[in-house]
Formats: C-alpha cells, sequence, structure tokens
C-alpha cells in the first residue's frame, strides 16, 4: 500500500517579518533563507500585492500554464515551504489573492508579485534538507524521501 513517505525534523527559529515594499514575493523569501542560513522550513504570508504571477499545473501536458494580473490585491492566504531545487534553495508558495470587491483569484505563485505590504511568519526546520528531484509520474519536481 501506498503512504505518506516523510522526513521528520526539529523546530528551528520561529521568525515574524515585514515583506518590504515593491519586490519580488518568492525571491524576497529566497533571500531572506539565505542570508539567515535556512535550508528548511515552512511559512505562511498575509499582506497585498500590486501584480501577481499565478499558475495551475496542466496535469495532461505536464506544465504550469501562469497568468499575469497587475492590480492590488489582497493576499487572503499564501502558504508555502523551503526545500532543495537543483542544488539552491527554492520557495513553494500557493495564494489566494482578492480583488477590491472580493472576488479571488489562487494558484501556484510564480515570479514576479510584487509585495505592496506583507508580513511573514516563518517556522525553520532543522534536520537533512530536502532536495526536488524529478518524478516521472507527475512531470513535477518533487521531494525525494
Ligand atoms: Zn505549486
Amino acid at each position: 500500500m501506498d503512504t505518506i513517505r516523510h522526513a521528520t525534523f526539529e523546530t528551528g527559529r520561529c521568525m515574524l517579518g515585514r515583506l518590504p515594499h515593491g519586490k519580488d514575493l518568492v525571491g524576497t523569501i529566497e533571500e531572506f533563507c539565505a542570508q539567515n542560513g535556512i535550508q528548511t522550513g515552512v511559512f505562511s504570508v498575509m499582506g497585498a500585492v500590486t501584480s501577481v504571477t499565478l499558475g495551475s499545473y496542466d496535469q495532461n501536458q505536464q506544465v504550469y500554464v501562469t497568468y499575469k494580473k497587475e492590480e492590488p490585491l489582497e493576499i487572503v492566504a499564501c502558504t508555502g515551504n523551503v526545500s532543495f531545487k537543483d542544488g539552491k534553495l527554492a520557495v513553494h508558495a500557493h495564494a489566494i489573492l482578492a480583488d477590491i470587491s472580493g472576488q479571488t483569484i489562487g494558484g501556484h505563485v510564480f515570479s514576479e508579485t510584487l509585495v505592496y505590504a506583507g508580513e511573514i511568519y516563518f517556522r525553520e526546520l532543522l534536520g537533512k534538507p530536502l532536495e526536488r528531484k524529478y518524478d516521472e509520474i507527475t512531470g513535477l519536481l518533487l521531494w525525494q524521501l
């Protein structure tokens, strides 16, 4: 029977931070991790963006389909993790965003997504870093466990 392959971590630092105005969401979090020696972690962000690039994985074509929206949007929810991809630190984030009338869009967050203001809750995880590897079945870069 298939089961959830997993790794176990100790909890590290617990951090709260303010995201810089006008900077890319994904890039900023990757930079934050590099500067603080974080290799693995989970986070959530709330705030607002001035533009967003979102995508969904087309399971038939096995490619991400992305689109960009250039308008003020509220980050209703954004959750993500940090691990390694091609030997480099990589953020994986998903978000739901709302426009001025409360209509929501959501998906996988890509660069460039420009932050208007944002608050991050970051939880560092200590242990053997996770590495993403190409998965034959899905075509995705999944954790090697
Ligand atoms: Zn994703």
